[in-house]
């Protein structure tokens, strides 16, 4: 059987097997979508859409001509919405033509990997990462190199991605905001960072490229300043996705940006279209497209999200589990009061309550809850983990 598969699937298969074990062989797997249990697992809505986003969609799924519905590449009215607010926001003159519209963070990243990184060459993450990246480097038959973040700070850790750059270094992904932390990385960090790649793109002869993982951008606490590496290393590819913002990640919208520091621009435009085409049409659906000025100006409530992780870090830190307050994004990371997090994970759910082991975001010993919870959730679950801790504390 595994003779007709790809060669590198097995691979790819093997860095998905904590994630893929947990959505199809946990009590998750038997009980997601049950009324009455209080969901934390994923970045999924746990209530209505916002209106403005139904809205947009109502108004732009009527057809004002033939071609409304044909195939479609990035469309302008999409690239130009696109431009004007990473002008605004970043303060570089990005161009329509430099923003390649995909079905999301995860169609983007892909694609930039399809385009810069061959099977010779090395990729590498900050651990803790987004589940997929391993996978998506495997495929493309490229080899992962880990880097741990800094664990004091959840910043970035400069010297260690230096010593891990090799003359194979190709790309390096980064994902600020990050999941699962919460963690905004310092403009300090960013502009070291920035050093070491042009030091070490020099020595190489060829340039190692950022491949900014931002969708989570616009998700900040607090009054934070985000700071994105654009900013800092003019080889960065930008990736967004409006999943987040908008809480709708089934309905696949995102981007990848290229700043006007980005040398080879013209070349890498015609690469990802070829890419989109050759890697299954990676290019988002018409109607997701014409709606994207409007749904520039739609947001989830973020106040909200914020009373709600404040709610959950005080209730938790008070039950005696060890937890910190996240800058940005939904999740929170909080330590299992045991040493195996899938055993604990397991625990809660018998008090209906669901969580997503450290396992699967490579953070064995710990649990992540998204915040996208609803407060009735959140009601129901305080008592779920009071009891848990205590059978913890009473050796049950
Ligand atoms: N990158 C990070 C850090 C994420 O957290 C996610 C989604 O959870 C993605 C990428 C994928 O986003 P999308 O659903 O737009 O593909």
């Amino acid at each position: 059987m595994t003779d007709h598969l790809n060669p590198y699937f097995e691979l790819v298969a093997g860095a998905m097997t904590p994630f893929v074990g947990f959505f199809t062989s946990s009590a998750y797997s038997r009980r997601a979508g049950e009324p009455g249990i209080s969901d934390f697992v994923a970045g999924n809505p746990q209530e209505m859409a916002v209106p403005g986003f139904v809205d947009a969609l109502r108004k732009w799924i009527e057809p004002q001509d033939k071609d409304w519905f044909a195939y479609k590449r990035s469309e302008p009215v999409a690239t130009q919405a696109v431009a004007a607010t990473l002008r605004q926001v970043i303060g570089l003159e990005f161009e329509p033509d430099d923003i390649a519209m995909t079905k999301g963070a995860s169609t983007a990243i892909a694609m930039i990997l399809r385009t810069v990184v061959g099977p010779t060459d090395e990729v590498i993450y900050i651990t803790p990462p987004w589940f997929f990246y391993e996978g998506m480097i495997r495929y493309n038959g490229a080899e992962p190199v880990k880097v741990p973040m800094d664990r004091e700070t959840f910043d970035i850790d400069v010297e260690a991605i230096a010593a891990a750059i090799t003359p194979r270094t190709r790309a390096l992904i980064l994902n600020t905001p990050h999941n699962p932390t919460g963690k905004i990385y310092t403009p300090a960090r960013l502009a070291r960072l920035a050093e070491v790649l042009t030091a070490a793109s020099e020595k190489n002869g060829r340039p190692i490229f950022i491949i900014s993982d931002e969708p989570y951008n616009r998700i900040i606490f607090d009054g934070n300043e985000f700071h994105s590496p654009t900013e800092f290393y003019p080889n960065t590819f930008l990736v967004y996705s409006y999943g987040k913002t908008l809480l709708t990640p089934g309905m696949r919208l995102g981007y990848i940006a290229m700043p006007p520091s980005m040398p080879d621009r013209e070349r890498l435009r015609i690469a990802f279209l070829v890419t989109a085409m050759a890697g299954g049409y990676g290019v988002p659906d018409a109607v997701m497209q014409y709606a994207t000025p409007d749904l520039e100006k739609v947001s989830i409530d973020i106040p909200h999200l914020q009373r709600k992780r404040d709610r959950l870090v005080e209730a938790l830190t008070e039950m005696g589990y060890e937890t910190h307050t996240p800058e940005a994004t939904f999740y929170l990371m909080v330590k299992a009061p045991v040493e195996d997090d899938i055993a604990f994970t397991e625990k809660l759910a018998e008090h209906d309550v669901f969580v997503l082991p450290g396992v699967a975001v490579e953070m064995p010993g710990y649990f992540r809850l998204s915040c996208t919870a609803s407060d009735a959730m959140i009601d129901n679950a305080i008592p779920g983990f009071q009891a848990a801790m205590e059978e913890v504390k009473a050796g049950v």
